[in-house]
């Protein structure tokens, strides 16, 4: 066993309450980090830290966790800027933009969609990410859909089964025999290789029942509930989300105070896709709203060709604090320690002992610089298990 002595740590943000300042980033200042194996095995003042085998010297910067983003659609092909640029000479966006990455993902081969992901997983480990998760959604086929699945398990064991992202062309007049495809034979193709089961339940999507239909199937193949809703319309996401314990809803742009109240009753985590609603001109969800109502928040990138092309969550902790009311110590704990809440997990997200040693070092002396600084790649290195990525 090697251990490694990162030090000389301008600010170390662990994102556990327990450590530093005592708020909900720990902060530490002047401090040090040790890894053994790949974990986190002592944080403390650089002062006092234990002999080690090797020695990182970060010359003064401020490392947090690496950024969990935790809400991706990473694989596909094709792109949508036409859409994009439609959309911003005053087209409104309905969703139904997802048949033509439908198209163009089906026609590619596994090894163009290997290829593709791999540029953008690479875009968000320069940007400081460290876990990420990915969903299927762009094949809708039993031939095509599961192929996405088994190349995000190449990138994350954060994979996502999300058959129910929209009813394809060749079902739009039997949508109950789609449901049951999904329910079906694409479910028990595409399980082996998914942890989540996920629907687009919104307006224009998949309506309640529907989605109740496939969170049931998804969960007797042993696949833990997700949501997206409440993007569109003031729609049920939010609610079936709370009816079925998953943990997580996606977007919550639009919320009733009886959605809050039943999210929060049902532990359910918020993920708000602000560079989503940047990418598509739309309006932000109130992310101070459903903190002080005390609901969990995470944030992620929701990295998709249509509606949000993006893979930088330093971009997004930007527009969560600019757009969302957010500070800048929320908006980063909600980008780390959330985004593992949204995946119900525990060894990510936060840098304390036993945790993975998975981190970004800034080229800044403090997290606050994140939004202070939007557009600028503040991260200089991602160490992901203590090793340099
Ligand atoms: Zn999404």
């Amino acid at each position: 066993m090697t251990t490694t002595l990162f030090t000389d740590i301008g600010e170390l943000v662990t994102c556990d309450a327990s450590l530093g300042d005592g708020t909900a980033l720990g902060i530490l200042r002047d401090a040090a980090l040790v890894a053994e194996d790949g974990r986190v095995v002592w944080v403390g003042p650089a002062k006092g830290a234990p002999a080690t085998d090797g020695r990182v010297d970060l010359g003064g910067a401020c490392v947090v966790p690496g950024f969990v983003d935790s809400h991706t659609h990473l694989v596909f092909a094709g792109e949508r800027s036409a859409e994009f640029a439609a959309r911003m000479a005053g087209e409104p966006y309905t969703g139904g933009g997802i048949a033509t990455t439908v198209a163009a993902t089906r026609a590619a081969t596994a090894d163009q969609l290997r290829v593709a992901a791999a540029l953008r997983v690479a875009e968000m480990t320069a940007s400081g990410t460290t876990t990420l998760e990915a969903k299927s959604g762009y094949g809708l086929t039993v031939a095509h859909e599961p192929r996405l699945l088994e190349v995000s398990r190449e990138f994350t064991d954060e994979t996502t089964f999300l058959g129910a992202h929209v009813v394809p062309a060749e079902y739009v007049r039997d949508r109950g025999a789609y449901v049951d495809l999904v329910c079906g034979e694409m479910l028990a193709a595409c399980a082996p290789n998914a942890r989540w089961v996920d629907v687009f339940c919104d307006e224009g999507a998949f309506d309640a029942e529907e989605t109740r239909q496939v969170l049931r199937a998804g969960m007797a193949a042993g696949l833990m509930p997700r949501l997206h809703g409440n993007q569109l319309a003031h729609g049920s996401g939010a609610l079936v989300a709370a009816e079925f314990g998953a943990a997580s809803v996606d977007h919550c742009n639009y919320l009733l105070d009886t959605d809050i109240e039943a999210l929060l009753a049902a532990g359910v985590v918020t993920t708000l896709l602000p560079a989503a609603d940047f990418c598509t001109r739309t309006p932000y969800p109130d992310a101070r709203r459903l903190l002080d109502a005390g609901v969990t928040v995470a944030l992620a990138t929701d990295c998709n060709p249509g509606t949000s092309y993006v893979t930088s969550m330093p971009l997004v902790i930007a527009l969560a604090v600019r757009e969302l009311g957010m500070t800048p110590a929320e908006a980063l704990w909600a980008a780390t320690a959330g985004g593992a809440k949204a995946l119900r997990r525990t060894d990510i997200g936060r840098l304390a002992p036993g945790a993975r040693a998975d981190f970004a070092v800034l080229d800044a002396p403090s997290h606050a610089h994140l939004a202070y600084r939007p557009g600028s790649n503040l991260v200089g290195a991602t160490y992901r298990l203590g090793a340099l990525v």
